[in-house]
């Protein structure tokens, strides 16, 4: 499960099964801020800007025509839905 600070937006790797069901504190180990997360419900915190969900933009990027722009992103999109 990705963490993502919400003081410094770093990205925190952490196994999922060490995170207790209920609200922990978390210290974020780059910056050191500590801040409140929610596994149950993602992006809660006791302050706005909180743990958020990771949100990532993919680009498919080549300007000719007939070289694969929508299959490549249709098949991209289809396969990252597959996998959650
Ligand atoms: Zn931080």
């Amino acid at each position: 499960m990705i963490i993502v600070c919400s003081n410094c937006q770093k990205n925190h790797n952490i196994d999922e099964s060490k995170i207790p069901d209920q609200p922990v504190r978390i210290k974020c180990k780059t910056c050191g801020h500590s801040f409140r997360f929610d596994k149950s419900s993602p992006g809660s915190d006791d302050k706005p800007g909180g743990a958020k969900p990771v949100v990532r933009r993919i680009g498919v990027c080549l300007s000719k025509g007939g070289v694969g722009k929508t299959t490549t992103a249709v098949n991209v999109a289809a396969g990252l839905s597959l996998a959650g």
